[in-house]
């Protein structure tokens, strides 16, 4: 027996025959993989395949050779190279090593990863905090073992992927909401059976559109029904809220939101999830919970990042203002110039422009990106059945002279594609 496989090293499996009598598994896959290949061919850049070859900033970066500024990012606050972020990671990295190769209930549990959660529990007010290795992963493991076999979970229709998956991993009953409808939840929670265990999820900023939640009238339904509220704050944190807890802490909600999820990915400029509660049994989740049980913890170097960054995150009062005022003036710009805009007037630091359909959308996103300028391109099934739009993410650290540049980007872009008058 050898490791090494028996084969030239410029093989491609593409072209081997799958055997006869195999049932292919990828070959439901065969209309995406036509539609992409079609969309390509007409000349344009895949969208999806984006290399940084250099960062320089969190709102620079070098793509084909070209300094572009970013404005599809998750950097909302600017934090991957505050000073004291990066030197809190280069600190750890020679104090604790690469990596942890650890689950968190056996060996991956090092001083910084107490550390973030008492960070987490500060920044929150909040007696317990659980950091799992992603976003996507808290959700996954928080909803899944919170709500079981005779729970229900009532979710809004456009919740993120990860809340849809938590769901599946789950053997709760799941019951979908229109968006942001406070009367349609009210309905679906009033044909529930009283006393079976109910968890509302909810997302402070939907991330699509970047529209907020009617927090409060929502949560007031929930707990008329004697439901427990779960809000993820992914897009909320480090803006909204006096102390940049989130939409739930600007609104006042925070005594009747029971579970806060969140993500070190977006305002804390680095990777990693976690889950904060007042729940006095909360803890027991680090038993229970797979998602967090069955894989290594985060390396000590990225915990230590997000430690210094969610401490600086709570003062940065001045940050948040600049972010608001990027974020109306970017909102009230591209409507002038004729763009439609999902929100009627900038909710969040997430402005989406309405695209009529896939080719003008890469028409657009190409241009933009030919004139300097990076942002994201959604499409189903990240956006609802049929739509499409170019996603536009603010950060702190846009100078006004960057938004005035992004501006007349967008204009002569959407003029050459078409797209404005
Ligand atoms: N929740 C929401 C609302 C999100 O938008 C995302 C990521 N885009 C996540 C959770 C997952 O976060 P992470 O990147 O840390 O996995």
């Amino acid at each position: 027996m050898t490791d090494q496989l028996d084969q030239p090293d410029d093989v491609n499996l593409a072209d081997l025959p799958t055997p006869p009598g195999t049932h292919d598994l990828l070959a439901k896959f065969q209309p995406l993989i036509r539609e992409r290949e079609a969309l390509l061919a007409t000349g344009v850049r895949d969208p999806f395949a984006i290399v940084m070859t250099e960062v320089k900033s969190p709102t620079r970066a070098i793509i084909d050779g070209r300094d572009t500024i970013l404005l599809g990012t998750y950097n909302y606050m600017g934090m991957t190279f505050d000073p004291d972020v990066v030197a809190a990671g280069k600190d750890a990295l020679d104090r604790f090593g690469s990596g942890t190769t650890g689950s968190r209930v056996l060996n991956g549990t090092y001083h910084p990863h107490k550390d973030v959660e008492e960070a987490l529990r500060d920044f929150y007010g909040t007696s317990s905090a659980i950091v799992f290795s992603t976003g996507y992963q808290a959700n996954l493991g928080v909803i899944s073992t919170l709500a079981g076999k005779g729970d229900y979970i009532i979710l809004d229709a456009d919740s993120h992927a990860s809340i849809y998956d938590g769901c599946w991993l789950g053997n709760a009953e799941v019951v979908r909401f229109r968006h942001n409808s406070v009367d349609d939840l009210d309905r679906r929670l009033g044909r529930l059976p009283k006393e079976a265990g109910k968890l509302v999820v909810l997302e402070g900023v939907y991330s699509m559109f970047g529209d907020v939640a009617p927090l409060p009238e929502m949560v007031k339904v929930a707990k008329k029904h004697g439901a427990m509220v779960l809000c993820d704050e992914a897009h909320g944190m480090g803006f909204f809220g006096a102390n940049g807890r989130g939409v739930y802490e600007e609104l006042g909600c925070e005594a009747d939101i029971d579970f806060v999820v969140g993500t070190f990915s977006k305002s804390v400029g680095t990777v990693g999830g976690f889950c904060v509660s007042n729940h006095p049994d909360f803890e027991v989740l680090r038993l229970v919970c797979r998602p967090y049980v069955f894989t290594a913890s985060l390396p000590p170097s990225v915990v230590a990042t997000a430690a210094a960054s969610i401490r600086k995150l709570k003062n940065a009062a001045d940050k948040r203002a600049h972010l608001w005022k990027n974020s109306r003036r970017l909102h009230a710009g591209l409507r002038e110039l004729g763009f439609t805009i999902a929100t009627e007037t900038a909710q969040s630091a997430i402005i989406a422009v309405m695209m009529p359909e896939q080719e003008t959308t890469v028409a657009l996103w190409q241009a933009l990106l030919e004139g300097g300028l990076y942002v994201n391109m959604a499409r189903p099934p990240a956006t609802p059945a049929g739509t499409f739009l170019l996603r536009c993410s603010l950060c702190a650290e846009h100078s006004d002279e960057e938004v005035g540049q992004i501006l007349r980007i967008f204009e002569d872009a959407g003029r050459a594609v078409g797209c404005i008058a």
